[in-house]
């Protein structure tokens, strides 16, 4: 299986990295959102991301400009259709997953491979969806996508080798590194990452640190880049909260059990960075600590 031709779906803060990545890797990109903004937002993004690259010498202005002359956009799912390799960057709402495959099949090539990008829907079950579960998986890049190393790849029950060996040579061409997984919730980072991060906000709701402390703990004695409470801002508390409910669900245990702590920042619209505040207040010079 040739790949040539990469059609992203949803041009998101996820979307935009994928079409960043397999652009300056000289695949041709179609990016596609139901949103105007969202795709000029993206090309935005991607040109302002290039460009940074560029000011630090990792790339060149011509690289730049080829990259970003292999992007298209387009708010037309069937444009999508032509693509050797489909990658699903939409919201994490799996009515929307499912929609969107479900309108783009007809569209599609024989051979084309339908990827999904997200963090904790079961990619057996989107692909029961699809005309084709044998050439479908998971396609799950880390955020921020054009910085971090790593990619999880997760078979779904009825993934053939082809399909993954055909994605794990897009992996490779990206220059990043493959993880294989199976389809459980969470799959790999997740599933260790998000306990974790529960487990800091159980330890700030039990009293026994606060936000400085817990954070500063877990960078000066665990040697974590970033405090969990910190990086659970940055992921987005509402995300957080989605991939422990997944958790406690697709696993029943009561280990995975969200803290109520983590549900009421949630109720309260404190998700963290995007929206200015979370475990920490961003809306002054410096981040302040909420408790
Ligand atoms: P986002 O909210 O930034 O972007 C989602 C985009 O999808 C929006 O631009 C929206 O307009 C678009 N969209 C919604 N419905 C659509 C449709 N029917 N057709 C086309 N586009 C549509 O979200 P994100 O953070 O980029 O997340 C996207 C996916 O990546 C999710 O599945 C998420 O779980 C996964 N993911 C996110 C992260 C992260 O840290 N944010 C990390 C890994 C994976």
């Amino acid at each position: 299986m040739s790949i040539q031709t990469v059609g992203v779906i949803g041009a998101g803060q996820m979307g935009n990295g994928i079409a960043h990545v397999m652009a300056l890797a000289e695949y041709d990109v179609v990016l596609s959102d139901v949103s105007q903004d969202a795709l000029n937002t993206a090309l935005e993004i991607i040109e302002g991301n290039l460009a940074r690259q560029a000011s630090r010498g990792k790339i060149d202005d011509a690289t730049v400009k080829a990259a970003m002359k292999r992007i298209t956009t387009t708010l037309s799912l069937p444009d999508i259709g032509a693509a050797d390799l489909v990658i699903e960057a939409a919201t994490e709402r799996e009515s929307v997953k499912q929609a969107i495959f479900e309108d783009l099949q007809p569209h599609l090539k024989a051979n084309t491979i339908l990827t999904s990008n997200t963090s904790s829907i079961s990619i057996t079950r989107l692909a029961s969806r699809t005309d084709r579960p044998e050439r479908f998986m998971g396609f799950h890049f880390m955020n921020p996508v054009p910085v971090m190393q790593l990619v999880e790849l997760i078979r779904g029950i009825a993934t053939d080798q082809p399909t993954y060996e055909a994605c794990l040579a897009v992996v490779e061409r990206l220059g990043k590194t493959a993880a294989s997984a199976e389809d459980f919730p969470g799959f790999i980072v997740n599933r260790i990452l998000m306990p974790m991060i529960n487990e800091a906000v159980y330890t700030l709701y039990e009293g026994v640190g606060n936000v400085r402390s817990i954070d500063e703990s877990m960078k000066l004695g665990a040697n974590h880049p970033m405090g969990p409470l910190e990086l659970a801002d940055f992921i987005g508390l509402d995300t957080c909260l989605a991939i422990m409910n997944v958790l406690h669900d697709g696993l029943a245990d009561t280990k995975y059990r969200p803290c109520p702590l983590l549900t009421k920042y949630v109720e309260a619209g404190w998700l963290g960075r995007k929206t200015q505040r979370g475990f920490y207040d961003y809306r002054g010079e410096m981040p302040v600590p909420t408790r």
